[in-house]
Parts: structure tokens; C-alpha cells; sequence
């Protein structure tokens, strides 16, 4: 069968691990051959001969969490002119790192990265720990991230096993137990291949496999160092692994949005909470987001009393758990006011200052337009709202921009 045809489910007629035709073992050696020629050039990523550096190799890991390589090489890259060592990270405050990770998404990893950094720096004299148990009691750090820094920096025999891996593995050995439950015999799978000269090259072998040639859609199969030894692809079925459980349906959450602007220019925000959601940022007062929230309860949630202007539309934003819809109120109120208990009026030309997540730089434009984003030279280089990746990987459009009055 070709592979784009689909099919409901993988054939289960040919056994798990089964001896590929010829009796050829899979093995390392024919990745790491593939790799040599193949490496993609990566920032963070040491040249062959050089040795890797593990504030690199670190930071690179906890920004490609749930973020593709090509969003994160430019926040990479200006982390590091800002933050050049682990020590100017942890020394650095708390808005500075949550300001340069602003439109990366996904924020309790800025957290935890400058969490991780103060510890790296005060329990363990700025070096990185050199083993898979010392990394994972660090913050932020997971059994992945772990393994990935363990093998790529320090050359640990370890088993690194993201989603690209996991695709790559459940299709070598037509693993077709769902996932997540096949997590563990893709470990098991991938460790078993690690060859002990080699580690860190070839988790990276094994990442750069699954990123261009062995794709979600339409793998290129005539191009894997593997190919004639891969189980899905001898029985036609690579697209049909992994094997997903059914997806349970993302529930949708409304709230209001509340953006006032002074006569001077200046805008209101407030802080997040440091836990939960988006902890830490900043973002236009608003009410809480709930599954029956209604429209007509908006107001009340309002932080002044101001003449409102409820705007046309909603502005939609997908998180990893529900999508939000927040409605949009806007008000104009005297070049005196104060702001109330706990928020902030910011001028307008230091609003690119702050630490404001996708989905706030949405509402915001929403209400006053995509200009208030546009890169000044203060600020060159940072991105509007709608070309950096969001929380939920899903940036929405925003349907329309000015609306009519409450
Ligand atoms: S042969 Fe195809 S499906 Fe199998 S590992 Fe290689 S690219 Fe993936």
C-alpha cells in the first residue's frame, strides 16, 4: 500500500520487532553515517569536533519544548547577546527574562528557566549537573530534557524521546499500542540503539531524522538511512504511526477584556498572579474565563467606571486545554486618572517593555490597532502579536478590529 493511502488502523498482521527481511539488525551505525553528512547547522548546536556547551544546549532545549526550531532560533539567539551565561541569567530580574520569552508561549518554562538558572548557579557553582538524575532535580527540567541534555552535552547514554522521536521509533518497530501508553516501549526501543561511543550524536541524529525526513505527513522513506529495515514502511502504513487515543474535544472559555486608554496615551495593565496560566505576565484587566460566561455579565468585572464600548467580535486564542474567546471593552477616560489598586498606566511607547503574552498583544491590538506593535528602533526586532507563536501553537486571527457602541 502506498504510504498516503489511509487507512483506519495498522495492520496487526505482522509481528513487533520483527526481524526486517535479510535478518539486518537496525542499528545505530547507518543513522550516525546518515548524520555525518546530514546534520542540520543549528545556534545551539556544537560543530562537529567542537565539544557542546551545556548553558546551550539547556537553553535551546527548554525554548523547543511545544516550539518549532524555526520560532525559537531568534529568541535564541537574542537570549543569549542579553543572558550570555547561566550567571547573567540568574542574575538578571525576573521582567527581563519574562520580557525577552514574550510571544514564545507556554510562559511557566520562562519561570522555570530562570529558576533553574539561580539553582545552577547557587547549588552547583554555574555548572550544569553531568547526569540525567542531577538535571531532572533541577526546575523545569522533565525526563526529556533530561536525557537530551545528558547525551548532547555531556555524552551520557540516555534515551531522549520527544515527539519526533517517538514517531520515528513507533514506525521503525510498528509499535501499535496508543500513545501515550506506548511511551515506555519507545524509550525501551530507543535506548536499546544508543551506541555508547556516540550518545549525543545521536540523539541529535535521532531529532533530525524525525524533523525532515521522517514527517507526520508524506515521510520521505527513500531518503531514511533505515528504510528497507522499518516495519511501517514494509507494510505501507508509516502515516498511521504513532497510534493516537481518540482526542478528547478542547472545551471553549469566554471572558471580557477590559482596555483603557488616558488622554496622554497611556494604557492599564496589571500582573498576573506568578502561578497558573500565563503567571507573571502582564495583560489589560479582565474578568476571570469560564465555560458560561455571558456577554451581558461583562461589566461588572469593569476596573473603573468609564463609558464603555463593547467592540465587534471576539478575539479567539487556543491554549493547550480550552480555546478562549474574550470580548473586547474599551474606554476613554481624563489624563489625570489613576490607576486603580494594583495596576499600572504604561505609556504608550514603553508598552513594547512589557512582558505581554500573544493573546493580550491580540486583545490589545484589537482595541487599538496593530500599529501599537509595529517595531520602533527602540525596539526593532520584536515581533507583533500575530507572527509570534501562541500559547496553544494556534494563533487565531483576530476578526475584526473597531466596534459599535455597548
Ligand atoms: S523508513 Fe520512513 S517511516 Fe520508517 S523511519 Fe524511515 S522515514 Fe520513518
Amino acid at each position: 500500500m502506498p504510504a498516503t493511502q489511509t487507512r483506519a488502523e495498522p495492520s496487526l498482521e505482522e509481528p513487533r520487532n520483527a526481524e526486517p527481511a535479510g535478518g539486518k539488525p537496525i542499528s545505530a551505525a547507518d543513522l550516525l553515517t546518515w548524520y555525518d553528512r546530514h546534520r542540520r547547522a543549528l545556534p545551539w548546536r556544537a560543530r562537529p569536533g567542537e565539544a557542546a556547551d551545556p548553558y546551550r544546549v539547556w537553553l535551546s532545549e527548554i525554548m523547543l519544548q511545544q516550539t518549532t526550531v524555526m520560532a525559537v532560533k531568534p529568541y535564541f539567539e537574542r537570549f543569549l547577546t542579553r543572558f550570555p551565561t547561566v550567571e547573567a541569567l540568574a542574575a538578571a530580574p525576573s521582567e527581563e527574562v519574562m520580557n525577552a520569552w514574550a510571544g514564545l508561549g507556554y510562559y511557566s518554562r520562562a519561570r522555570n528557566l530562570h529558576a533553574c538558572a539561580k539553582a545552577v548557579v547557587a547549588e552547583h557553582g554555574g555548572r550544569f549537573p553531568d547526569t540525567e538524575d542531577g538535571l531532572r532535580a533541577l526546575p523545569g527540567i522533565g525526563a526529556y530534557t533530561a536525557g537530551a541534555i545528558a547525551a548532547i552535552a555531556f555524552d551520557r547514554v540516555a534515551a531522549a524521546v520527544d515527539g519526533n522521536v517517538e514517531r520515528v521509533m513507533t514506525r521503525l518497530h510498528a509499535i501499535a499500542e496508543p500513545m501515550p501508553k506506548a511511551k515506555a516501549a519507545v524509550r525501551e526501543a530507543t535506548l536499546a540503539l544508543v551506541p555508547p561511543d556516540r550518545p549525543g550524536d545521536f540523539a541529535q541524529a535521532l531529532m533530525d531524522l524525525g524533523a525532515t525526513i521522517c514527517t507526520p505527513k508524506r515521510p520521505a522513506c527513500a531518503l531514511c538511512p533505515w528504510m528497507s529495515l522499518c516495519a511501517a514502511r514494509r507494510a505501507g502504513e508509516a502515516e498511521l504511526y504513532p497510534v493516537k487515543a481518540p482526542k478528547k474535544t478542547r472545551e471553549t472559555r469566554r471572558g471580557a477584556a477590559f482596555v483603557v486608554e488616558r488622554a496622554d496615551g497611556a494604557i492599564l495593565l496589571r500582573t498576573r498572579a506568578p502561578e497558573g496560566l500565563l503567571g507573571g505576565m502582564a495583560e489589560p484587566p479582565g474578568s476571570a474565563w469560564s465555560v458560561d460566561w455571558v456577554p451581558s455579565q461583562a461589566i461588572l468585572d469593569a476596573p473603573l467606571d468609564a463609558r464603555w464600548k463593547r467592540l465587534d467580535g471576539v478575539v479567539r486564542h487556543v491554549f493547550t486545554h480550552f480555546t478562549l474567546e474574550a470580548s473586547v471593552l474599551h474606554a476613554r477616560v481624563a489624563a489625570g486618572t489613576a490607576a486603580p489598586d494594583g495596576m499600572r498606566f504604561t505609556p504608550r511607547e514603553a508598552i513594547s517593555q512589557e512582558p505581554l503574552p500573544s493573546v493580550m498583544k491580540k486583545i490589545l491590538a484589537h482595541a487599538l490597532g496593530e500599529a501599537l506593535f509595529a517595531p520602533t528602533p527602540a525596539g526593532a526586532g520584536r515581533g507583533r502579536a500575530s507572527k509570534e507563536p501562541g500559547d496553544g501553537e494556534a494563533p487565531a486571527p483576530v476578526r475584526k478590529r473597531r466596534g459599535r457602541a455597548a
